[in-house]
């Protein structure tokens, strides 16, 4: 079989067929797991041509890859309409940062949303800045401020969205439509939704970043990244990581690829019981709050339903008037949620948040937020059925209710 590039065939059937135009696809369902660090060559002067061509398909050494990470690179690129090639990292994390370091140099400035998942933010008030790339945080949701914070040295801002806890919703097209504009680069982190939901690129996005360890790996026991974008840019990209070295091992990439064929009905599922969650939460007098996009009527819902073809199972609440204490209650008594950090896995989970000291420029008044309702915890809603995710947290609310 080859792999159906057109647009008009479903996701579902091109989550299925992706990556598979290479000679094993046709032959077998999966692509072998091909762990090899030396390629051979038959003499020297194919040794000499091999590391001309540096291309995904092409053999040299371990660290442009093999056919098993090849096949996932091609896959994802299949679904990110307008990308001309994706690169794999060893993380979500090395993603952001190698697609960053990727189009940033010393003197530059970086825009970063203000509710970017933390760790992008560390990454710009820490190794960016030893390196001399000065940053500014941004208000998403005000887009005249963020039109004026750029200046001629503002080469790229960094989106995210929906945002990171808070799950505000930003109007990207017209973020990404000034970046170009002002002839910045945006990137973007559509972890959240995937290329399936939010067709980055095609919302005028120039490179979009996904950690694969959440829903494309979807089972909690792989960490992977992934940036695709088009010719130039992805040219830029691979140079930049094989200058850092990164590399993913072929069993990770199996790993991905094959969680990567159940993400459709996984990603419906999961969205389906968390707008049942949401809906529950939102009747209920000891929730203030709840952040979820896909919520007709909750914040950010109006550009979800323009802007996204699709959600998945994360979202937050915010407990109103409660104290620490009573939410440490309900998530302990929680039965069926882990408490543990990511997302996107087959698992529920349960975190407890505090946005407040890693804002800066959505401060808390901004929120719309009571100032006793300050304790949020963020759910993600994994396949377990939505009824006994729901009457579980029930008796954790009537548990955290008891004092
Ligand atoms: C988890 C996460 C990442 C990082 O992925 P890792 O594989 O854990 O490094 C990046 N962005 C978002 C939004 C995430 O939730």
């Amino acid at each position: 079989m080859s792999s159906p590039k057109s647009s008009s065939i479903g996701k579902g059937t091109q989550l299925v067929t992706g990556g598979r135009s290479g000679a094993f696809g046709k032959r077998v369902v999966n692509p072998p797991v091909w762990r090899a660090s030396t390629h051979l060559y038959p003499d020297c002067a194919s040794l000499r041509e091999g590391v001309k061509s540096n291309a995904d398909g092409n053999f040299f050494y371990g660290r442009r890859g093999a056919p098993t990470q090849w096949a996932l690179a091609e896959a994802l690129t299949e679904l990110e309409p307008g990308a001309d090639g994706t690169v794999l990292y060893p993380s979500g994390l090395a993603a952001l940062v190698g697609a960053l370091m990727a189009v940033l140099r010393a003197g530059d400035v970086l825009l970063v949303q203000d509710n970017a998942y933390d760790p992008t933010r560390n990454t710009a008030m820490g190794l960016l800045k030893r390196y001399g790339v000065e940053h500014r945080f941004f208000d998403p949701l005000d887009t005249a401020a963020y039109s004026d914070a750029f200046c001629d040295r503002t080469k790229a801002v960094m989106l995210e969205n929906p945002g990171s806890l808070t799950m505000e919703m930003a109007d990207i097209p017209a973020l990404a439509g000034i970046a170009r504009e002002k002839g910045a680069v945006s990137l973007i982190d559509n972890t959240w939704a995937t290329s399936t939901g939010f067709p980055a690129l095609e919302r005028g996005c120039d490179i979009s970043i996904t950690a694969l360890t959440k829903h494309i790996g979807g089972h909690s026991d792989v960490m992977m990244g992934a940036a695709s974008a088009g010719e130039k840019l992805h040219r830029r990209l691979r140079q930049t990581a094989q200058q850092l070295g990164h590399v993913v091992s072929p069993d990770d990439a199996a790993l991905a690829l094959r969680g990567l064929r159940t993400m459709g009905v996984r990603l419906k599922q999961e969205s389906e019981s968390a707008l049942a969650i949401a809906r529950r939460l939102s009747a209920r007098d000891d929730v203030a709050h709840v952040l979820c996009p896909m919520l007709p009527g909750a914040p950010g819902y109006e550009l979800w339903q323009r802007d996204f073809t699709g959600g998945c199972g994360l979202f937050s609440f915010v407990l109103r008037g409660r104290d620490d204490a009573a939410r440490c209650r309900l998530i302990d008594a929680l039965d069926l949620f882990g408490i543990g950090y990511s997302w996107g896995g087959f698992e529920s989970l349960a975190l407890p948040f505090d946005v407040e000291p890693i804002r800066k420029k959505m401060s808390w008044p901004k929120t719309g937020w009571g100032v006793e309702d300050r304790c949020g915890i963020r759910l993600s809603i994994g396949l377990e059925d939505a009824g006994d995710l729901i009457a579980d947290l029930e008796q954790a609310f009537a548990v955290m209710n008891q004092d």
